[in-house]
């Protein structure tokens, strides 16, 4: 079967086979992957390791710091304004969808926020120009969601914040495509979409951000001692960072991220085109030019066929079709685990449906 959920995803068969062996092996000592010491040798390998592939991967520069943090891409919302707010009073946030709507209302407990930019219904937010956007420059830095997993809507390109610094959650897009990281002063992704499990989150961050952070912070969300000690300020998510590597591993040897992304071009392509090319039976609601790759969201003309649609693919092992909550309808998420079988499975599916229903 073939989970098309937006999150936890599935994991590439490759990585499941990897970890089933590696993670239950013994070292010398007697200990499982599970059970090494965070501050052993053991688990210092498996760590450096996966710093480096990810480095590697996104060719990161060297003035910027990888974060492996315990928790999820919605404690970043808080860890953000708290860390890089510095002495300025207010924030800027481009508001594009659902997520950045929940970014937007936990940056507003620590600062001012000023809407730079906004998506209204289903016309999508034009990114660039930037003239449009309203951007204070003496805001700490401007955040966007690049790619909304609930909408389906991904920007067609990045804005350009001049001095303020572009901070970005990348969750549902890290490591689908390769993304130019000096434009931004910090990046953040929750690891279960592209790069393994729940439980952890990659922060990216360029050194002069590293401010002292606001004085309630917990010790454990400051990324200034998070950085200074290498993800070890206490105990990381190791089991996450061990799958993250193993990720990392897959995603070179599939030609890295330039392999990821015209894998999933192929893939969107293939499903959009099915979608459009259906006579309105399944329609797609964001616009070409704005979809996004990543998470297709779709519909059926006649809503009453939904639940009916999502038993019949269930019954081919084609899992998790559904909407967001907040959009109802139909998604399908082809984050990196999903083979370019799954999306001709569900294509099949679909014009096998319309035959029937349509
Ligand atoms: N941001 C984006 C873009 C997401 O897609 C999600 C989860 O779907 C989140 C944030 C929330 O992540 P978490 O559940 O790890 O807090």
């Amino acid at each position: 079967g073939y989970n098309f959920a937006s999150g936890p995803s599935g994991l590439p068969a490759a990585v499941v086979e990897r970890a089933r062996t590696e993670l239950f092996a013994r070292a010398d000592d007697g200990s499982t992957a599970f059970e090494q010491p965070f501050t052993g040798e053991a688990f210092g390998a498996t760590l450096a390791h996966a710093r480096a592939r990810l480095k590697d991967l996104l060719a990161v520069p060297d003035n910027y710091h990888i974060l492996f943090l315990a928790g999820g891409a919605t404690q970043q919302f808080s860890m953000v304004p708290l860390n890089l707010l510095g002495d300025a009073s207010h924030v800027a946030y481009a508001d594009s969808g659902h997520w950045s709507q929940r970014a937007i209302r936990e940056a507003g407990r620590y600062a001012a926020v000023t809407i730079a930019a906004r998506y209204e219904g289903e016309r999508p937010l034009a990114a660039p120009p930037l003239s449009p956007w309203c951007l204070p420059d003496d805001c700490a830095y401007c955040h966007i969601t690049p790619n909304e997993t609930a909408d389906g809507i991904a920007y067609p390109a990045l804005p350009d914040c001049g001095a303020v610094p572009l901070v970005a959650d990348v969750t549902s897009c890290l490591l689908t495509a390769p993304l130019e990281v000096a434009r931004f002063g910090l990046l953040y992704a929750a690891a279960q979409k592209n790069l393994g499990i729940a439980g952890m989150t990659v922060v990216i961050v360029r050194d002069d951000l590293l401010r002292r952070p606001a004085p309630l912070v917990p010790s454990s969300c400051d990324y200034r001692a998070q950085a200074a000690q290498g993800s070890r300020a206490n105990t990381p998510p190791t089991i996450a960072i061990a799958l993250a590597g193993m990720m990392f591993d897959w995603i070179a040897q599939q030609d890295g991220l330039a392999g990821m992304q015209a894998r999933l071009q192929r893939k969107a392509a293939l499903l959009y085109d099915a979608i459009d090319a259906s006579g309105g039976f399944f329609r797609a609601p964001v616009a070409p030019g704005h979809r996004s790759p990543v998470n297709v969201r779709f519909e059926l003309a006649r809503p009453e066929l939904t639940t009916p649609f999502l038993d019949y693919a269930a019954q081919r092992g084609l899992h998790h079709l559904h909407g967001h909550s907040a959009f109802g309808g139909l998604r399908a998420s082809l984050y990196n685990a999903m083979p370019e079988e799954g999306v001709h499975a569900l294509v099949t599916c679909m014009a096998d449906f319309m035959r029937r229903y349509g």
